[in-house]
């Protein structure tokens, strides 16, 4: 028999959903470490390396916003939440950029324990799609400097879609991925402006009004919460 797979853990803390279609939602967040895609916005950049010297033997020491990580497998990670983590509802698989894993074993575990699973993502992995989630963010990561590739069959799966715009090209960007990837109408889609950004809030205001889209604010950023 193989043995079970282990992923990189980073951070485990509980906390309100500071973003999107699920603002104000009380999460368990969990940040798996290891990313790419190189966004120079990105608020977790010390998720992106996999050095190995910042390799831990407990979740405890990994905890908090730093560059160490952990291996867990999915019944310890489960274990870990229902013990620590009782009261939210809600896993949020987050990063670094989470699909780069195969985390079907993950979400199962977690449904075990009667979680529900959200997780974000940059739509330039496919590690989720066959994972069950119960709600998937794609916050599709165009033209950064890691160079990876947007794959449109995330879009087609994805119940929202989190846009981060900091000018209207941001936005041409997305209208164009989202002609060549047609997803459901139901789908949500969520104008994000970059860092706060006051220019960028207003662009993204008269976009999401004249098209009937959603706004997202980072909620967290203004009322302190991580
Ligand atoms: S995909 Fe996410 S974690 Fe990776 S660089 Fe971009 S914002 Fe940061």
């Amino acid at each position: 028999m193989s043995s079970p797979i282990r992923y990189p853990v980073n951070d485990c803390y509980t906390c309100v959903q500071g973003e999107g279609v699920q603002t104000g939602v009380a999460m368990v967040l969990l940040r798996l470490h290891g990313c790419a895609v190189g966004c120079p916005w990105c608020d977790t950049k010390e998720t992106w390396l996999m050095d190995p010297s910042h390799e831990v033997t407990t979740l405890d020491a990994a905890l908090g916003a730093n560059p160490r990580y952990t291996y867990m497998t999915a019944a310890d990670m489960a274990a870990y939440i229902i013990a620590n983590h009782p009261g939210p509802k809600w896993v949020l698989v987050t990063g670094g950029e989470p699909a780069q894993y195969d985390l079907a074993p993950l979400v199962a575990a977690l449904h075990e324990v009667d979680f529900r699973v959200a997780i974000e993502t940059s739509g330039t992995e496919k590690g989720h799609l066959n994972a069950n989630f119960d709600w998937v963010c794609v916050s599709p990561k165009l033209n950064m400097p890691g160079g990876k590739t947007v794959h449109l069959e995330t879009l087609t799966q994805a119940d929202e879609i989190k846009h981060v715009v900091g000018r209207q090209a941001d936005i041409d960007n997305l209208d164009e991925l989202l002609a060549a990837a047609q997803p459901p109408a139901a789908t949500q889609i969520c104008l994000q402006p970059v860092s706060t950004s006051a220019k960028a809030t207003e662009l993204c205001l008269e976009t999401v009004m004249a098209r009937g889209w959603r706004l997202s604010v980072q909620t967290h950023k203004y009322i302190g919460a991580k």
